[in-house]
């Protein structure tokens, strides 16, 4: 997916616009427990064509940061990593001296910018919009985030600029890999690691997509793809030293895998970004492994493992089918266990449950807890099929969509992967009408 940056100044209605782009398909996973509110990417679909996109603002500096200078790296974020950039005006508040500022950087980098200029709350501020042309990015577009006006002229206008991707070449049975993680949690020492194992064949054949060198490798008969996301090889730049500003690039990487190691730092534990980030691998119906490293200093009993694996269910509770690899990038301890797990989710991932078998096993949940009723009607399931897989997805046939409920949709999805197994894989489950 291509990626859509909004950048502008504070208050100037980021997370609004952003909010009404994402639209409902946030409001379904803010459903599922464990999931974060304060989000600040998500994916969205306009005309046909998918994105993803980012609320720059929502990646905060220090307290102290000046505004200046935060909103400059913001810029120089989207400029690095985004397709398309948002660039956010204030009607109100008209063209400011930072403003000009950042539109002068936008403009350098060649990048398509969409001007939006937010708080056209009515027709009278229309003629405000004008001096937006000054910026140089031709029609500035206004919006209304509280209105939920102009939001379709904005997203025509992102859409009409987004570049064409450029498909992954790669074979079908080649399964690509992502390591994500915040700094130093030892991404780069694992690519290393992985690399440099007995019996792993490196290809030196490069990777062939724009913004990522791959490395392609085969142990054991099966081929892998690591994809190595900008941020592993370009190190010390300001923006770095911010946490948050890795987010975007693990979401490219993330977008361009089948399974995602989510990368642990077993010295210092769990915290929040963690979630973020395999939030997205979720949210993208990626395979997921977690990968607690540094595994080595960890002071250990017989016990700690478990403990350890406990606390990371007790956090990504919208995750709990991704399995826990423990091992040291460093020392390669128990580094051989993890490329069989990659490979077993991956055929979770890609694996097809015949219908008959589906329907036998969702027959015999309905019989141990039938469906919820509403208002004195009962949910009936006609019929259930896997419509496609990457991530295994099935449709439920229903008289009323309505009537289902999340709770049961859940009980449904723990039953097939009772039955199927599906480790380390999404499932997603859709509710459609059939009598
Ligand atoms: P990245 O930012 O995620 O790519 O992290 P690096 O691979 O650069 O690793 C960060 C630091 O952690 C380096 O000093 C590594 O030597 C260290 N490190 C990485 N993996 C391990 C490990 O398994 N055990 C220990 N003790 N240190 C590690």
């Amino acid at each position: 997916r291509p990626v859509v940056a909004i950048v502008g100044r504070p208050n100037v209605g980021k997370s609004t616009i952003f909010n009404r782009i994402i639209g409902d398909r946030l409001a379904i996973v803010e459903d599922k427990p464990g999931i974060t509110r304060d989000r600040i990417y998500g994916a969205s679909e306009w005309n046909g064509k998918p994105f993803s996109i980012i609320d720059t603002g929502g990646i905060e500096l220090d307290d102290e940061e000046p505004i200046l200078k935060s909103i400059r790296m913001q810029a120089e974020l989207a400029i690095e990593e985004a397709d398309v950039i948002v660039f956010m005006c204030d009607a109100k508040a008209g063209v400011t001296g930072s403003d000009e500022e950042v539109a002068g950087m936008l403009y350098r980098s060649g990048k398509p910018v969409v001007v939006a200029v937010n708080k056209v709350d009515n027709i009278g501020r229309m003629d405000n919009i004008y001096e937006f042309y000054n910026l140089g990015f031709g029609d500035p577009i206004g919006v209304s985030g509280s209105h939920g006006t102009g939001i379709g002229d904005l997203l025509d206008a992102i859409t009409d600029n987004l570049p064409e991707l450029a498909e992954d070449n790669y074979e079908d049975d080649v399964i690509r890999v992502a390591l994500i993680g915040r700094p130093n949690v030892g991404k780069s020492s694992l690519v290393n690691a992985i690399l440099g194992e007995e019996r792993v064949i490196v290809s030196d054949i490069a990777g062939t997509t724009r913004d990522a060198i791959d490395t392609p490798f085969e142990k054991d008969g099966q081929k892998y793809v690591l994809i190595d996301t900008a941020g592993m090889r370009k190190r010390g730049k300001v923006y770095e030293t911010t946490e948050k500003y890795s987010v975007m690039r693990a979401m490219k990487a993330i977008e361009r895998a089948d399974v995602v190691l989510v990368l642990i730092n077993g010295e210092e534990g769990i915290i929040e970004q963690d979630k973020h980030i395999a939030g997205y691998a979720y949210e993208a119906g990626k395979a997921s492994v977690f990968v607690v490293n540094k595994w080595d200093v960890v002071e250990k009993d017989d016990k700690t493992m478990h403990q350890f694996e406990q606390k990371i269910r007790d956090h990504f509770l919208f995750m709990t089918y991704a399995p826990v690899v423990f091992l040291s990038a460093k020392t390669k301890q128990r580094l051989h266990k993890l490329l069989p797990v990659v490979q077993h989710v991956a055929e979770q991932h890609t694996k097809r449950v015949q219908t008959h078998l589906l329907n036998d096993v969702v027959s015999d949940a309905i019989a141990i807890n039938p469906p919820p009723t509403d208002k004195g009607r009962r949910l009936r399931i006609n019929y259930v099929t896997q419509v496609t897989v990457k991530p295994p997805t099935i449709v439920v046939f229903v008289n009323d969509p309505e009537l289902m409920h999340f709770s049961y949709e859940r009980y449904l999805e723990n039953k097939i992967r009772a039955a199927f197994n599906f480790e380390g894989t999404p499932i997603r489950l859709f509710t459609r009408r059939k009598s």
